[in-house]
């Protein structure tokens, strides 16, 4: 959407995607422009405060000088309002006055001091130039009617484009933007509504969905100009928000942290090849009944749910799949069109799926029954992970053993798959038989702490399958150990591609999921 020439989109067709740039030389500054315009953004923001001992009538020119990639913002932030200025207000309000004169095609003033800044303009505002009147709240969101009030505030001191920016203290906070959004749309009011803080995050993207006028980015990682911000790329590539319209479903992943987690990167490149009109989020929450009772529309269609919500999630739940029950703990929950949530795990069909193949491909086995069938299989842990390991290895009639550093949930979950359990130290003399099959279902050996083990390779050396459920590294120090003592190993990363391709069925109601692309974006975003 780049220019040669600019100007200021009168009416955007979808949302603007717009780079903060806060550069400290105004050649620097301009270099980004060129940056941000070759990355696809559709707009500049010059945070000219930032420039080291700024010169209005000598750096403006500079930076406004035509040809230009892109239509710019011009903000000149004052220290009270989270910026650098300290001046007095007219000196500031010259300076923008300049930038509108030099061909700025946005100029950014602040709502405590639009009135006054309006005043001084009498009326020299250029009409090719848009004025943004902007509040910021770096504390909280404020209420729904507050956030209304503002609108109509803001509104009424002439402004081209109302800008609210408020900060999330939780996920639920960016609801009440999404409102403020829907109401400025069905009004016609040009609006940029954005929560920032990482629990805000998805007011970024899903501005798109209920039509915000522009959106803000970071040329690259670390030089966001407020918290929460993405980059550019991650807008445009991994969150494809120029795709993101009214219909867009929305799906996500539910957790604390959620940060880390790769399943937006593969499951919106997975809805892209299909073209499954939908994106795929993390929602940092740690509440998951506010969350669900936030976000109950039917456009919030399914979620996966990581820690520490993989229990609770099954009491949100209006119906369950009968493994999934018997777990007692889902990772994905799919809104039926009738707004029921049904939950599924998918953990258990992923890390079965991979140890069974496994077995297949390494030893003759009977095609009409599972190669689990009777083994004995070892699973270490006793949390989420554990459970849907131990149940579907009981489910294709495997003998199940149970050890856990906190000995009574070994014995509790042994006592529900009707297992036996051991303590970790027993595990390291266990040795009733051969052809053993052993799973890690703990978090050790997980980065940062890749050189712990949960067993001794001495003990090793007792299993012919070893399968660690930890994914990074591929490779962990226990599948290292274990191949060298002679063991079938199988990663966390062969259940993690099988998981979410199941998760994408389930998603897509029951679209095939694109194999090969997840296979090798999981390979290669892991390592
Ligand atoms: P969880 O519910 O928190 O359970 C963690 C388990 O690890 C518990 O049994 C805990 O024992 C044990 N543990 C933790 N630190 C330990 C230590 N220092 N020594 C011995 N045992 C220790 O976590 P989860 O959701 O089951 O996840 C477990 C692992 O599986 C994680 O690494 C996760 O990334 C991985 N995972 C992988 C996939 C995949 O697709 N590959 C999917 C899901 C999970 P206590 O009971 O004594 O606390």
């Amino acid at each position: 959407m780049a220019t040669a020439a600019a100007s200021a989109p009168a009416a955007p067709l979808g949302t603007l995607v717009c780079a903060s740039l806060t550069a400290r030389s105004p050649q620097e500054m301009a270099a980004e422009v060129a940056a941000t315009a070759a990355l696809g953004a559709d707009v500049a923001e010059l945070q000219v405060g930032c420039l080291d001992g700024f010169q209005p009538r000598r750096d403006l020119p500079v930076l406004l000088a035509q040809p230009r990639p892109l239509p710019v913002i011009v903000a000149y932030r004052p220290k009270w309002e989270g910026g650098q200025y300290e001046g007095e207000d007219e000196t500031r309000f010259e300076t923008l006055l300049l930038a509108m004169e030099l061909g700025a095609e946005y100029v950014d003033i602040e709502f405590k001091v639009a009135d006054k800044f309006l005043k001084f303009l009498s009326g020299r505002k250029p009409e090719t130039c848009k004025l943004i009147v902007s509040f910021h709240n770096y504390e909280c969101t404020p209420s729904g009617e507050e956030l209304l009030s503002l609108v109509d505030q803001i509104q009424a001191t002439g402004a081209d484009i109302v800008k609210i920016a408020t900060a999330a203290t939780e996920i639920d906070d960016v609801s009440r933007m999404f409102q403020v959004l829907v109401h400025c749309k069905v009004k016609q009011l040009p609006i940029i509504g954005l929560v920032m803080k990482e629990q805000g995050f998805i007011s970024r993207i899903l501005c798109a969905k209920y039509g915000g006028y522009l959106t803000f980015a970071s040329l690259e990682k670390g030089k966001e100009s407020a918290p929460g911000q993405p980059t550019v790329a991650e807008l445009i590539n991994k969150y494809e928000i120029r795709q993101i319209g009214p219909d867009t479903k929305v799906f996500g992943i539910i957790g604390n942290p959620v940060g880390h987690s790769k399943s937006p990167f593969l499951q919106n490149q997975a809805f892209r090849s299909v073209g499954f009109d939908a994106v795929f989020l993390p929602f940092l929450s740690d509440d998951l009944v506010k969350f669900l009772n936030t976000f109950s529309s039917p456009d919030y269609a399914g979620f996966s749910c990581t820690m520490p919500h993989k229990e609770t999630a099954v009491r949100c739940c209006d119906d369950l799949d009968p493994i999934a029950r018997d777990i007692g703990a889902i990772n994905t929950i799919i809104r039926r069109p009738d707004g029921k949530l049904v939950g599924y795990n998918t953990d258990y069909v992923g890390a079965i799926a991979a140890i069974e193949d496994a077995i297949r491909a390494s030893q003759p086995t009977d095609p009409t029954t599972s190669p689990l069938a009777r083994r004995l299989f070892v699973v270490m842990g006793a949390g989420g992970a554990a459970k849907a390991v131990a149940y579907g290895a009981k489910e294709k009639g495997a003998r199940v053993v149970i050890a856990n550093r906190t000995f009574a949930r070994a014995q509790e979950l042994a006592n529900l798959i009707g297992g036996t359990a051991l303590t970790l130290s027993e595990l390291e003399n266990y040795h009733p038989e051969e052809g053993m099959i052993l799973a890690n279902a703990t978090s050790v050996g997980m980065f940062p702490n890749v050189n712990d083990t949960p067993l001794s390779k001495k003990a090793l050396r007792n299993y012919s399958i070893v399968f660690d459920a930890v994914y990074i590294p591929k490779e962990t120090r226990l599948l290292r150990e274990a191949a060298e003592c002679g063991a079938t190993v199988v990663d966390g990363l062969d259940m993690l591609v099988r998981l979410v391709m199941v998760q994408f069925g389930l998603f897509t109601g029951g679209m095939p999921a694109p194999q090969r692309l997840m296979r090798e974006a999981i390979l290669t975003n892991t390592q």
